[in-house]
């Protein structure tokens, strides 16, 4: 017997950078964060700290175990 398991998507986590709580890569607005609130933060720590980092941060997924 063959399943098909397309019919079952299964949500991409990853964790917030900024406290590390997980969070949905799809359907989140805020990503890589888990909330606007981390990302504002976030974002005025690299602005403060003068980070230039060129293109788009892209954070690491990790695996659910
Ligand atoms: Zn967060």
């Amino acid at each position: 017997m063959n399943d098909e398991k397309n019919s079952h998507k299964k949500l991409q986590r990853i964790k917030c950078p900024r406290c590390r709580e997980w969070t949905t890569w799809q359907e989140n607005p805020h990503r890589p964060f888990c909330s606007a609130k981390c990302r504002q933060v976030d974002l005025g720590k690299w602005a403060q700290e003068e980070y230039a980092i060129p293109g788009e941060y892209v954070p690491r997924p990790e695996e659910e175990e």
